[in-house]
């Protein structure tokens, strides 16, 4: 990771004073577990520093990232938005973490567009938006979690991180990294992780919390998808996975069963980019992977109104899924040249 700025740390430490301030955290809308845990371990260790802190998440997340500590004292825009104003407008400071686009606060966008006092981005996507007061944009950052860390420690709140903060922190960089399988060419994580494992943090136990808490309907729909709603085109070392709104009926869909689905055609010899479409009410979720070269954002952004990471990136359609699931075959020759160049 790129040294941190001394001078962006400077007006971070001097937004956040010497008085106790009332902060809002936001982190970005469908919460994952790093936007969960760098909010969670961010506001853990503001709070240990005497400040008030709530964290505002637009909607909600899933209940295997429901165990860190704090989880049960987040606020939703979806359950109140009268609430949701009412945290901000309260509030002397906003930060926000793990999006670099306003659009990826959902229906909060207003709110948080119109926020009047100072703000605070930290994240780690590539091309963030110049919206706060302080940015702290480190795209070849494994993870928000992780920079959170590195900030807070910069900025002189490191005696207030404790266990609780330092397990949603790991959390974070665990689930950004798929469990420390990309996104981990820099030593300097494994560092960090080092250093959170000093708190007495029980790795082990986090794992499971993630990824050992699925329902067996979850597991059953896995099998169906791989089996019946896989399509896979070693020409383009590519392969797709739908999942359609029949089918999250029959294996009663619950918000984060999919979750990590769009990594598993990654695991066939030669494919190296993935695509998961989902049908929602009223759109698409597209989510994309890829291993080595081939920019997913940059394709994300071009075809499905979305963007991310050069490996894992997402999107929105505005289509049915079937015209979505065509217009992504119709797309895959003009990549061609691309999808094999790169590995
Ligand atoms: P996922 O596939 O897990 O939903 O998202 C992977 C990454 O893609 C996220 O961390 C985020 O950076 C990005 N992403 C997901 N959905 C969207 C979207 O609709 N728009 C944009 N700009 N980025 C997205
Ligand atoms: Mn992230």
């Amino acid at each position: 990771m790129k040294e941190l700025n001394i001078e962006t740390i400077k007006a971070f430490k001097e937004l956040l004073g010497t008085s106790a301030k009332r902060i809002v955290i936001v982190p970005h809308v469908n919460p994952d577990g790093d936007a969960v845990g760098s909010a969670l371990g961010m506001a853990r260790v503001l709070k240990n520093a005497g400040h008030w802190v709530n964290v505002l998440s637009v909607n909600d997340y899933p209940g295997f990232y429901r165990w860190m500590t704090g989880h049960n004292e987040v606020s939703y825009y979806s359950k109140s938005s009268k609430k949701a104003a009412q945290l901000l407008d309260e509030s002397d400071l906003l930060v926000c973490l793990d999006f670099n686009h306003l659009s990826r606060t959902g229906d909060m966008k207003s709110l948080i567009e119109n926020y009047t006092k100072p703000s605070i981005l930290i994240d780690h996507h590539p091309y963030p938006q110049d919206f706060p007061s302080v940015l702290i944009s480190h795209p070849e950052c494994s993870s928000t979690a992780e920079l959170v860390f590195h900030v807070l420690n910069a900025a002189g709140f490191k005696e207030h991180v404790d266990k609780e903060a330092a397990e949603a922190l790991f959390c974070g960089i665990m689930t950004d990294t798929g469990s420390f399988d990309y996104n981990v060419s820099d030593p300097q994580t494994f560092q960090t992780v080092g250093e959170l494992l000093k708190y007495g943090i029980d790795q082990e136990y986090i794992h499971s919390q993630v990824f050992d808490n699925y329902s067996a309907d979850r597991m059953r729909l896995l099998g169906y998808c791989l089996n019946e709603c896989m399509e896979v085109f070693p020409e383009y070392h590519a392969a797709v996975m739908f999942l359609s709104k029949e089918t999250q009926k029959k294996f009663n869909f619950v918000r984060g069963d999919s979750e990590g689905f769009v990594n598993y055609p990654l695991s066939i010899k030669g494919i190296h980019f993935s695509t998961l479409f989902t049908e929602k009410d009223d759109m698409v979720k597209a989510s994309f992977r890829s291993k080595g070269e081939f920019a997913v954002n940059e394709f994300a952004a071009k075809n499905f109104n979305g963007g991310g990471h050069c490996n894992a990136a997402g999107g929105e359609v505005f289509a049915s899924l079937s015209d979505t699931l065509d217009k992504y075959r119709e797309l895959l020759p003009d990549y061609q040249a691309e999808l094999i160049r790169t590995k």
